[in-house]
């Protein structure tokens, strides 16, 4: 496509606040890796630093509360058809493949490493989601329209509940983070929260 071409956004439902019960709810933290998260990273995403903040606020409510906290860890290995698309990335073992220290994951915590998009992928992930009898599922992680919108997309689809509040996430463009919001609420009828603040496990 020459040139730029000026689309709207359609509407999509932004919610101050939501409430969820801790023992029936996962946070689930995508990728929050260095090669994505440090300006030293392979693939860096610039909007992603200022997420950790909130992401941390929000982990820290979510385990005194005593929910489950999974984060998924993309993961790759020699000649993954991946770095054929993005370049080498997060490979298996590397700094850059680390959870990034800010967010380490805590004793108690899963981390569920995948190979593509999709947290569900190849993974245990839905298998370890029942057997705690989890219902709702608050998603954060980058990148939104990429592993965060296919996770999302693929919890919904198991019936999962989604929630995903905005200063969690990061995209490369501000169409693709809306675009990601506007497909999970109007799509996934997942549930957009303004910010981790709103976001209250009871
Ligand atoms: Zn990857």
């Amino acid at each position: 496509m020459a040139g730029k071409l000026l689309v709207e956004v359609p509407e999509y439902e932004v919610v101050e606040r939501v409430d969820l019960p801790a023992r029936e709810t996962a946070v689930i933290v995508v990728d929050m890796q260095n090669d994505f998260v440090n300006p030293k990273g392979r693939l860096f995403v610039p909007t992603a630093p200022k997420t950790v903040e909130p992401i941390k606020r929000l982990l820290e409510k979510a385990r005194s509360a005593g929910a489950r906290v999974f984060y998924t860890q993309d993961t790759h290995y020699d000649d993954d058809p991946e770095y054929r698309i993005w370049g080498e990335h997060v490979r298996y073992g590397t700094w850059g493949w680390q959870i990034v220290d800010e967010l380490k994951p805590q004793p108690g915590d899963i981390v569920v490493m995948k190979t593509r998009y999709d947290g569900f992928y190849g993974t245990p992930l839905d298998d370890l989601l029942r057997v705690y009898g989890i219902k709702n599922t608050v998603i954060v992680g980058t990148v939104a329209n990429i592993c965060v919108l296919h996770t999302a997309a693929s919890a919904a689809l198991r019936w999962y509940k989604v929630v995903i509040p905005i200063d969690g996430i990061s995209a490369l463009t501000d169409f693709d983070l809306h675009a990601t919001l506007r497909q999970v609420n109007w799509l996934y009828k997942g549930i957009i929260v303004r910010s981790v603040e709103g976001i209250n496990f009871t």
